[in-house]
């Protein structure tokens, strides 16, 4: 599958455990070098240990413009290119409007949404010399569709990225550059292991698939934003999330209840 992946450069931020790792994996096995990016070093080696002789860490804070001049300047001097990057990182701490600080509110859309910009703005100068690139953002069903008690902050920030992508998509076109978004819905990270059986039963019974998503779901879709063959498609979200988002009422999951 993809093999106009193979030999290829991508830089995934948030690599070091949950979706991001499962993307780095994944491309991984599609045969290209991948730079494994978290703040925490030694979780991002792990990660390009897991992979191979095809990757290796970086250290680096996508709310930091520095950090990500250095993610992108690491790859070059690396591999000698930036294909793709794969916009990733992100943090959902949860606080209730009220309780919210201005302090809380920043650091989650410095993280999510500035972060997305800094690490797009760091790859360009790349991307724009060779007239070729691929940006895949990782968003969220929650915000562009959907809203969940305590996360205003992290809606505005997946949403954000949306409008962000959409503008992205047509300054970028002219350099063959496409910008995209995964949309994940409820995805089982090693975040969630420690929530309990019920937790999950409860929120996979909200889903028509009855299940939680993987991280190689999500994977799966980058990839294939990635690809030569996804070239014609730009500035596109797509929710990935077993139908989470489909039932317009509880009813028509109840109707379902007994199939
Ligand atoms: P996760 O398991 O908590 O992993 C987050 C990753 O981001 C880690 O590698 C973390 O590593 C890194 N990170 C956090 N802040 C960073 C920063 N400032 N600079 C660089 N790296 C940073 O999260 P996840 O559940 O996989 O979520 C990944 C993305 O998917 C996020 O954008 C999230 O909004 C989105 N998403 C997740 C779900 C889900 O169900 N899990 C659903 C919808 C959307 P360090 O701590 O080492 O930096």
């Amino acid at each position: 599958m993809f093999k106009s992946l193979e030999g290829k450069t991508v830089i995934v931020t948030g690599a070091s455990k949950g979706i991001g790792r499962g993307i780095a994996l994944r491309f991984g096995q599609a045969g290209l070098n991948v730079l494994v990016v978290s703040r925490h070093i030694a979780e991002a080696q792990k990660v390009a240990a897991e992979i191979g002789a095809n990757a290796s860490a970086f250290a680096a804070d996508v709310s930091k413009t520095a950090d990500t001049i250095a993610m992108a300047a690491a790859a070059l001097e690396r591999y000698g290119a930036i294909d793709v990057l794969c916009a990733n990182a992100g943090i959902f701490p949860a606080a209730k409007l009220g309780a919210m600080t201005e302090a809380d509110f920043d650091h989650v859309i410095d993280t999510n949404l500035k972060g997305t910009f800094l690490s797009v703005s760091a790859v360009l100068p790349a991307m724009k010399e060779k007239k070729q690139g691929r940006i895949v953002i990782t968003s969220s069903i929650t915000g562009p569709i959907t809203g969940f008690p305590g996360w205003s902050h992290y809606g505005a920030s997946k949403a954000g990225q949306l409008g962000f992508m959409r503008t992205a998509a047509i300054e970028l076109a002219p350099w063959n550059i496409t910008v995209n978004a995964v949309m994940p819905g409820n995805i089982m990270t090693e975040g969630m292991e420690g929530v309990g059986e019920a937790y999950i039963a409860s929120t996979a019974g909200c889903v028509p698939m009855k299940k939680l998503g993987s991280v190689f779901d999500i994977a799966n879709a980058a990839l294939f934003f990635a690809s030569e063959e996804a070239g014609y498609i730009t500035g596109q979200g797509l929710s990935i999330d077993g139908g989470q988002i489909l039932p317009e009422s509880p009813l028509a999951l109840e109707e379902m209840g007994a199939a």
